[in-house]
């Protein structure tokens, strides 16, 4: 959608949120919380952080949560009676400052949840959801989402598109939607000039230049040779088991479900699952195909770069570099991908 771009000054985006807060919608910010930058949903007087690299958590939680109640059933009579949860969010909500790597998360999920069947959990959520993106000023150590075609920038799939320019964001528009938004709270707005945008292009190219990790994308189709790659041993070996990388991972979207039973009622809800755990592939009656940590390993990988693209056309890592970040014996993707293709 071609159309007229804007700004807004620094010092009024706290009091633009709560505008769009007060408009009915549900408002989700980074911000800080004990050290840490996290999405949570915003509150007057909150700090809003806006010069930081990605938030430690992705924002998926908001559209699939850890646990989420998918039905409930009591009983009656001589039968059961069950009842679609009412756990899907029914209101409008925005999420402020999602990083173009993670809004690619999102239109990496939608594409298994719309598949077969429509997960209508998951896909209200995103329907229901402004994303006002933000492009990255400042990658972290292990980010290489340009290496992905994920980052820095954001061609499409946003409703508003924020850049930090210095002392104000450039605002472009992606969607009607967004330009409403813009309209609920014109006060706040100015119409960007040329000037402007040139700022948006020159810190653009200046944060391109700033990565300090980059995926040979190029060979990774050498994967699919690489499978008995011994390195892949090595990295199970050093693998603690934890999950952390399953979990924190933006575009992970594995998920158990349960019934849990009181009485005679019961709840049927999922939960996150992670492949890099033990129990993932275990069946009734105890097989495991899975069994040895070295067979998990290679599923997580394979999946990310050569499984969900021969199905879908794009990988399922979008280069945001969490797994990297938090996993407590230092598996870095980027590194060990690159010694098992002959990459850079
Ligand atoms: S695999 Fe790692 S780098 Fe890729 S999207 Fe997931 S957490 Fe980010
Ligand atoms: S975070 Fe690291 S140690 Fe934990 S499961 Fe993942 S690779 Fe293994």
């Amino acid at each position: 959608m071609a159309e007229k771009a804007y700004t807004v000054k620094l010092g009024d985006v706290s009091r633009l949120l709560g505008k769009i807060a007060k408009e009915k919608y549900d408002v989700i910010v980074p911000t800080t919380q004990d050290g840490d930058v996290l999405y949570l949903p915003f509150k007057d007087g909150m700090g809003v952080v806006m010069d930081h690299g990605n938030p430690l958590t992705p924002p998926k939680e908001f559209f699939l949560p850890q646990t989420d109640e998918l039905v409930k059933y009591k009983k009656e009579g001589k039968g059961f009676k069950a009842e679609v949860a009412k756990s899907s969010l029914d209101c409008k909500r925005v999420l402020f400052g999602i990083r173009p790597c993670d809004v690619h998360a999102l239109m990496c999920i939608d594409l298994p949840f719309k598949d077969t069947y429509d997960d209508s959990y998951y896909l209200q959520k995103r329907a229901n959801t402004l994303i006002l993106a933000m492009t990255c000023n400042e990658p972290g150590d292990n980010c290489f989402c340009a290496s992905m075609g994920c980052g820095p920038d954001l061609d499409d799939n946003y409703d508003l598109l924020f850049t930090n320019i210095g002392d104000m964001l450039y605002v472009k528009v992606g969607t009607d939607e967004g330009k409403n938004l813009i309209d609920t709270a014109p006060e706040f707005f100015d119409e960007a000039d040329k000037k402007d945008a040139k700022a948006r292009s020159a810190k653009i190219k200046e944060v391109e230049n700033k990565f300090k990790r980059k995926l040979d994308t190029k060979k990774l189709g050498r994967l699919k040779d690489k499978f008995d790659d011994p390195t892949w041993q090595e990295m199970a070996d050093r693998c603690i088991k934890c999950g952390g990388c399953n979990y924190i991972c933006p575009s992970c979207y594995c998920f158990n479900v349960v019934d849990r039973t009181y009485g005679d009622d019961g709840v049927r809800e999922r939960s996150w699952d992670g492949c890099m755990l033990e129990g993932f592939t275990r069946m009734a009656g105890g097989a495991n195909p899975r069994q040895a940590n070295v067979e998990r390993m290679k599923q997580r990988y394979y999946h990310k770069l050569q499984y969900f693209n021969d199905r879908y056309g794009r990988h399922l890592c979008v280069g945001c570099g969490r797994c990297t970040d938090v996993c407590p014996v230092e598996i870095n993707m980027v590194d060990y991908v690159n010694k098992i293709i002959g990459g850079a």
